[in-house]
């Protein structure tokens, strides 16, 4: 982590060296300081080596209530700058982020254990958000004329920086989740108090320093420590004018109660929750591609980040002719990933991000198969908590590691089928018919995303349109562009991410209606001289 650190030349956030093992400890990004008020920290734990690498601080309300004086205080002169200026300063901090590209990958496997060459692809689409915003926010045209049909009247739509933002994101992707709020809101002119996760929250202290180099103080501050204190204060703060979360169903829901019971009154919220997405693969699908790739595709969409992302397709739904096929290409296919250092190259399964996510992955199945499931593929049996045989051989013998598991024979009233696991595992189960598959496809309380497989695009079509989902993949799962919306149907939550749409999110508007008939009068009310 030294090294690490180092390369990214982010000592600003270092507020102590520690320990001989140089353990650090890292204060939040607030305006000009890199400090906390308190000297309570949490823990920030290496998931391969299960050593602790570092300190962050656990902010208190007071912690909270600085940040968003110093966002606020920054606003009057961040939100006039011109959005030249601002598409200027972010391509600096895209740039900067660029050059310390593999530094901040390897800051991130070891805060959240991903593996390396995955924290590298989010670095670069980190980089690519701050481009695509700066961008599309510079090219708009603030005013929008309107016709509103009447020639006395001139109208036009004013898109103005809505305020302060409060970004409450996750630990799964936390530099990538956190700068798909910070890049659109500060290109609109917004500043920023971001609250990342506890269990990941290093690169996103990193991301203050470097934005802090480019652009005044105070415009992104970050804070760090257990949401249930900071997270809580932050979303109902007074002087947040909109708060935009990523994170679980009930942490969202407990976040816009809080935006909505704020002393000031009730504030707008987004969230982007979780997902338990279904993969439909019909029997046609083989007719233009091979069934190996069909499998890479589906073990990418349920194995892919650990398991561990909101539009995982954690639901196979397989036609029944290619059923036993698709499974048996499954398995080779898992047979081929390397569980090691996520440090290392090739490493395609790394370690879940805590022991207490391992404890639930794994709670997870062995409650499927107390319910009646099997499982499909060799060395799943490892990824149990029953028998004690928790790791496969070839695996580290450190680090939260559950290997990837497919789950047949689940019934669609069990948890495993209907819930959230967020680790490597797949529920599978046949089907005969389109209008089967799309009824177990849509038989989900979630509605974030879904992949289809299919060499009939007329098939694929219905699909489309009749998936409720907020994200149709067709002939892969997962693919995410910057330039298309991101978030879901549902419980999946409202709003969304990314796209023109993830711009919009942080402008407010105001409708100006101009009279342009001066010379003519209302005439609605009598004129004071005229006699009834
Ligand atoms: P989480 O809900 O536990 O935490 C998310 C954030 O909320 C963290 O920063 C946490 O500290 C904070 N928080 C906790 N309690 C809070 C409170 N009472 N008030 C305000 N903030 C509080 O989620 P997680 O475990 O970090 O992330 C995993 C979840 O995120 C999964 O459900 C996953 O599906 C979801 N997710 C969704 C998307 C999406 O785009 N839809 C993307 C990534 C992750």
């Amino acid at each position: 982590l030294v090294g690490a650190v180092g390369a990214v030349g982010a000592v600003g956030a270092v507020s102590a060296v520690g320990s001989p093992e140089e353990v650090f400890s890292l204060g939040h990004v607030i305006g000009s300081f890199s400090s906390a008020s308190s000297s309570s920290v949490v823990p920030c734990v290496d998931p391969f080596s299960e050593k602790v690498i570092a300190h962050i601080a656990n902010a208190s309300t007071e912690d909270v209530n600085l940040a968003v004086q110093c966002a606020k205080a920054a606003l009057p002169l961040w939100a006039s700058t011109t959005k030249q200026m601002r598409q200027k300063a972010l391509h600096a901090v895209a740039d900067d982020i660029e050059r310390q590209k593999d530094g901040l990958a390897a800051v991130e496997t070891m805060d959240c254990g991903k593996p390396f060459e995955e924290s590298v692809w989010d670095v670069e689409d980190v980089v690519t958000a701050f481009r695509y915003y700066a961008d599309e926010a510079a090219q708009r045209d603030d005013i929008q004329r309107v016709d509103v049909g009447d020639e006395d009247y001139k109208c036009h739509i004013r898109k103005e920086p809505l305020g302060v933002v409060a970004a409450i994101t996750p630990w799964n992707y936390p530099m990538l989740m956190a700068v798909w709020k910070v890049a659109p809101a500060l290109a609109a002119g917004c500043t920023v108090v971001l609250k990342p996760s506890e269990h990941a929250s290093l690169t996103c202290l990193l991301l203050g320093e470097i934005v802090r180099k480019h652009c005044p103080a105070g415009v992104l501050n970050v804070i760090t420590g257990v949401g249930s204190i900071s997270g809580a204060a932050l979303a109902s703060h007074p002087d947040v004018d909109k708060v935009s979360f990523t994170g679980s169903v009930p942490t969202g829901r407990a976040v816009a109660h809080a935006a909505a019971a704020s002393a000031a009154g009730p504030k707008p919220a987004n969230l982007e929750l979780g997902g338990k997405s279904p993969s439909v693969v019909f029997a046609d699908a083989i007719t233009t591609m091979r069934i190996d790739d069909i499998a890479e595709w589906v073990l990418f969409g349920f194995a892919w980040t650990n398991g561990q992302i909101c539009s995982a397709t954690s639901r196979l739904l397989v036609q029944r002719p290619l059923y036993d096929a698709l499974l048996d290409a499954l398995r080779a296919r898992i047979a081929t990933i390397r569980a090691c250092d996520p440090m290392e190259t090739g490493c395609r399964i790394g370690p879940v991000v805590t022991r207490a996510q391992y404890e639930k992955v794994l709670a997870h199945v062995d409650r499927a198969l107390a319910d009646g499931a099997k499982i499909a593929n060799p060395g799943g049996e490892h990824g149990t908590l029953g028998g004690n045989r928790r790791r496969p051989p070839s695996y580290p013998t450190s680090g939260f590691f559950v290997p990837p598991i497919m789950l047949t024979n689940v019934e669609t009233t069990s948890a495993a089928w209907r819930e959230e696991i967020f680790g490597p595992v797949v529920c599978v189960r046949a089907f005969d018919t389109e209008a089967e598959a799309l009824a177990l496809a849509n038989d989900n309380v979630y509605g974030l995303a879904s992949a289809v497989f299919t060499s009939d695009e007329g098939r694929a079509d219905r699909f489309e349109k009749g998936i409720r989902a907020g994200i149709v993949w067709k002939q892969c799962s997962q693919p995410c562009f910057c330039q298309m919306p991101w978030g879901g149907y549902r419980s999946s939550g409202y709003g969304r991410d990314l796209g023109a749409q993830g711009l919009d999110n942080y402008l407010g508007q105001k409708s100006v209606v101009r009279y342009a008939a001066a010379h003519k009068p209302l005439d609605w009310y009598p004129a004071p001289q005229s006699k009834l």
